[in-house]
């Protein structure tokens, strides 16, 4: 147990057989009622752990808020077993309706790893750690609305819009104290992954760089990111993203140079990437979709600046450069 600020607590929730290992859940004790932020993966080792928190800090599990940032499986995966419990829980709707479609949501991963290029990968939606700690059935919640504020003990924060490394992400904002609680937005050592959602979503590179810049021009004094350590100075961290990405841009439009149409795989393994495999042939499944996804953000963030295009063969998209 960890006090980082007033009345302000981190634990570190074990995400088992995962890279990011750690999910750091904040504590924000008040008198009348209390908040959670985030829950870990949906797993019988977790739900001790989280159990554990409630005591630990004497959480009453009908006078705890639980905040979700967003969908993913490491932030959500307990939020129905705590529901049932009685703890009230807070979700944006766009995050909301994507976790309580999980056919809709699977069936569109499923697809697009198809238009990435992943069908002769075997692809399999059941390796995927977002499919496999997910919540258990259909998520009651109250809508977490952009704007609104949410009072617990002496904090009052803000609800904001953090979109981008998913179609509705948000975060908490306390203006007074310069508390910001971003979710997967801005990490420490891990660059967040921004993957393609659909075209329904639009642009979500170019989402995520509006919200980095939105998140810029703040006044942070503590930033409490979701996993590692703490970032101290969150415009250098941005810079810092913002330098990864463009880099990452010139290695899209350089992959897309060597041939006159590219499937989204042919890019992706063009890429560089920090992972212990010789080759994208030999990444683990659920890294390829990764991969390709985050290629895909890419490029789809190239055809908005207006500089490549696709065309569709069958079920798979093949990108080339317009000037
Ligand atoms: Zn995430």
């Amino acid at each position: 147990m960890r006090e980082v600020y007033h009345n302000i607590f981190i634990e570190e929730l074990l995400l088992p057989n995962n890279p990011l290992k750690y999910l750091n859940v904040f504590i924000i004790k008040g008198e009348s009622r209390s908040m959670i932020i985030d829950c870990g993966f949906n797993m019988e080792e977790t739900k001790e752990i989280i159990l554990n928190i409630f005591e630990k800090h004497g959480l009453d599990f009908d006078n705890t808020i639980l905040y979700l940032t967003h969908l993913h499986s490491d932030h959500v995966g307990l939020a129905t077993f705590l529901r049932e419990k009685g703890v009230e829980v807070y979700i944006s709707q766009v995050d909301g309706d994507i976790l309580n479609n999980p056919d809709a949501t699977w069936d569109a991963t499923y697809k697009n790893a198809m238009l990435q290029g992943l069908s002769e990968d075997n692809f399999k939606i059941e390796e995927h750690p977002g499919y496999k700690y997910a919540i258990t059935g259909k998520l009651d919640y109250t809508e977490a609305v952009i704007g609104d504020s949410l009072k617990i003990g002496d904090y009052d924060f803000e609800i904001i819009d953090l979109s981008g490394h998913t179609p509705g992400m948000t975060g908490l904002y306390e203006k007074e104290h310069r508390l910001l609680f971003c979710g997967d937005h801005i990490l420490q050592r891990i660059t967040p992954n921004i993957t393609f959602w659909g075209f329904e979503y639009g642009d979500s590179l170019g989402t995520y760089f509006k919200n980095l810049d939105k998140v810029y021009d703040m006044e942070i004094v503590h930033l409490f990111s979701s996993h590692r350590e703490l970032v101290k100075d969150h415009r250098e961290r941005i810079d810092e993203l913002k330098l990864h990405h463009e880099k990452r841009l010139d290695e899209v439009r350089n992959a897309l140079t060597l041939k006159r149409y590219s499937s989204i795989r042919d890019v992706t393994k063009q890429l560089h990437w920090d992972i212990r495999s010789n080759n994208f042939d030999e990444f683990p499944q659920s890294q390829k979709s990764f991969a390709t996804g985050e290629a895909h953000a890419h490029l789809e963030h190239l055809r908005y600046r207006g500089e490549v295009d696709y065309i569709q063969k069958f079920e798979k998209l093949y990108y080339f450069l317009m000037i």
